[in-house]
């Protein structure tokens, strides 16, 4: 039995949350021996109180890069879950990777923005990538082990947020409460606003075509309200497995700790009976335009997905303080990367040059 020493950036946040959970309930599996929070001084000091032999750092302190880095590096441990909103989770996960850890990620930020460089440094280093994203993490265990060459299709389920059934002209006139109230899962904020938008579902195509190495051609969306299927896999000869579980973050994140092995816990089974329905429909793309974008962004490469990745970000927040309408955040993440030049099969700098690009280009739209 491996017991996994796992550090957890982010850890006062949704999933950081979560993950605290696994590792009260999996003692013998999972022991945490770091933490991090960005501002929120008072919730990693409550965190620390339970892991008292976790070291903690505070990342919005003048040397909180530094310290993520540190964190992200530390000797005694052999699992970094990279759990930042956004993606200031990308230089500690690959410095993790430079120095020999495993990596479980539910930054699928970090993975729009330098998929191709994590997981080609992942490759390099011999490491594992473990995707903790639900959908991504109903893939993987889907899939186990086999290669892509026996898969057709991946199919990605969405709940379709607060807003699969509004029409056009009402979404026009969303709230960020109307926005903030998802139907099945209870995430962060930018994660929610995400789900109402699609937006999350659009990085998680391009997060699943840097995970699985497939083509954004193989990567399709279904909606599915309930929330329990997390995603299938469609292989070559037709057949298709799918993953299913009560809408918990704590089953993914358990899987990826304790990988590969399955351990009883203390997580309720699903009962399909209690749930009584599954449904599923096609989204509404001439509604929800971040579906179309994701394939752009997508299938064009290069700087294209951290351009999308990064205004979408702006437009969040912007939205989040009132400053623009809901309908804005689609049309500014599309303005954004029709103005920006592509650089194709670009390095960590470049990528990092449009990100930035991206940022200022779209605050200037909205000032
Ligand atoms: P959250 O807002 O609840 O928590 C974010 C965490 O990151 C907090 O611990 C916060 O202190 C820290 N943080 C914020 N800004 C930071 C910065 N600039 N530098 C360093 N740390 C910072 O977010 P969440 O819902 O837990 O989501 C975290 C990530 O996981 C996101 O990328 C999200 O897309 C992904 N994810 C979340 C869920 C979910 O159920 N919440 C599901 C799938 C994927
Ligand atoms: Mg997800």
């Amino acid at each position: 039995m491996t017991k996994r020493r796992v550090v957890i950036l982010g850890a006062t946040g949704s999933i950081g949350e979560s993950a605290r959970k696994v590792a009260r309930n999996l003692p013998d599996r999972m022991e945490i021996v770091g933490m991090s929070a960005h501002a929120n001084s008072a919730g990693l000091a409550e965190a620390a109180a339970e892991f008292p032999r976790a070291r903690t750092a505070l990342s919005s302190e003048p040397d909180g890069a530094e310290q993520l880095i540190a964190l992200a590096t530390l000797p005694e441990a052999d699992l970094v879950l990279v759990a930042i909103v956004g993606t200031a989770g990308l230089a500690p996960a690959l410095a993790a990777i430079e120095a020999g850890k495993d990596i479980a990620v539910a930054s699928k930020e970090i993975l729009v923005l330098a998929g191709e460089i994590v997981m080609d440094a992942a490759r390099r280093k011999g490491v594992r990538v473990l995707p903790i994203d639900s959908e991504h993490n109903a893939i993987f265990q889907c899939l186990e082990g086999r290669s892509s060459d026996n898969v057709r299709r991946l199919i990605l389920t969405c709940s379709g947020g607060p807003f699969r059934k509004t029409p056009a002209a009402d979404i026009a006139r969303a709230t960020p409460e109307m926005a903030l109230k998802h139907p099945t899962w209870s995430m962060g904020r930018k994660i929610t606003i995400d789900s109402a938008t699609l937006f999350n579902k659009a990085l998680e195509m391009i997060e699943a075509r840097w995970l699985f190495g497939v083509g954004m051609d193989r990567i399709d969306v279904v909606i599915h309200p309930q929330s329990i299927i997390h995603s299938l896999v469609e292989f070559v000869d037709g057949s298709q497995l799918a993953q299913l579980s009560r809408s918990d973050m704590c089953f993914p994140i358990q899987y990826a700790v304790t990988y590969p092995d399955r351990v009883a816990g203390s997580l309720a089974p699903l009962d399909l009976a209690a749930v009584g329905r599954l449904e599923f429909e096609a989204p509404r793309e001439d509604v929800f335009p971040a579906l179309r974008l994701a394939r752009e962004a997508g299938t064009t490469g290069g700087t294209l997905p951290a351009v999308l990745n990064a205004a979408n970000e702006i437009a969040v927040a912007a939205f989040l303080d009132g400053r623009i309408l809901f309908p804005r955040i689609w049309e500014l993440v599309e303005t954004t990367m029709q103005a920006h030049d592509v650089t194709a099969h670009p390095d960590l700098p470049s990528l990092l040059a449009a990100d930035a690009w991206a940022r200022e280009f779209a605050h200037a739209r909205i000032a």
